[in-house]
C-alpha cells in the first residue's frame, strides 16, 4: 500500500487532516497541549486505489523545548518512508521560519511533495493563499480540514501522484 506522510509544524491542522482524510467523524483532535494520540495510521480508498495515511503529528509533543528539532526529525523519517508527503501550512498564520526549514529539507529531498494550505475556511482566507508559492514546492493546494472543504479535490491530486510514483514493496 503507497504510504502518504502528513508532516508539518504544531497547530496546522494535521491531526484534524488526517482525521477528514481518513473520513472519521469522532474527533481525536485534542486542544490541550501535549496529549498523545495513538491512532496515527490509517488506510483510505479512493477511486479504488487503496493508500495508507501516516499523521506524523501524533508522535510529537504539542509543546516541548525542542519542538523544532523533533518536527525537523518526523520530516526526515516520513522523506525516508513515504511515497507522497503531504506538508500542510497554515493560511491563517502565513509562512513562518519552521515553515521555511522544512520546506528547504522537503526541497532537497527530491521527495514528491504536496503543499497543503489548510485553514482556508472561507472566501477571505484565499488572499492568503499566493504567499506559500514562496516556499519553492510548488502550487499550493487549499483545504479546510475542519468544513472538508475541497478535500476530496485533494484526494484526486493524492492519488493522481500516487499512480505517478513507482510501485514499492510494502
Ligand atoms: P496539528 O498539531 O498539526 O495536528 O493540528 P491539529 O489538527 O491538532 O489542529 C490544531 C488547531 O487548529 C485545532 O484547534 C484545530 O481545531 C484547528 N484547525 C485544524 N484544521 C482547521 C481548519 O481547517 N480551519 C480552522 N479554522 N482551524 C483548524
Amino acid at each position: 500500500t503507497p504510504l502518504v506522510a502528513i508532516v508539518g509544524r504544531p497547530n496546522v491542522g494535521k491531526s484534524t487532516l488526517f482525521n477528514r482524510l481518513i473520513g472519521r467523524r469522532k474527533a481525536i483532535v485534542d486542544d490541550q497541549p501535549g496529549v498523545t494520540r495513538d491512532r496515527n495510521y490509517d488506510t483510505l480508498e479512493w477511486n479504488g486505489q487503496e493508500i495508507g495515511v501516516i499523521d506524523t503529528g501524533g508522535y510529537l509533543p504539542k509543546t516541548h523545548e525542542h519542538i523544532d528539532l523533533a518536527v525537523r526529525e518526523q520530516v526526515e523519517i516520513a522523506v525516508d518512508e513515504a511515497d507522497l508527503i503531504l506538508f500542510v501550512v497554515d493560511a491563517k498564520t502565513g509562512i513562518t521560519d519552521i515553515d521555511e526549514d522544512l520546506a528547504s529539507i522537503l526541497l532537497q529531498s527530491n521527495k514528491k511533495t504536496l503543499l497543503v494550505v489548510n485553514k482556508v475556511d472561507s472566501v477571505e482566507w484565499e488572499y492568503e493563499i499566493g504567499q506559500f508559492y514562496n516556499l519553492g514546492l510548488g502550487e499550493p493546494i487549499p483545504v479546510s480540514a475542519i468544513t472538508g472543504k475541497r478535500s476530496g479535490d485533494l484526494l484526486d491530486l493524492i492519488i493522481e501522484h500516487i499512480r505517478a510514483v513507482p510501485a514499492r514493496d510494502m
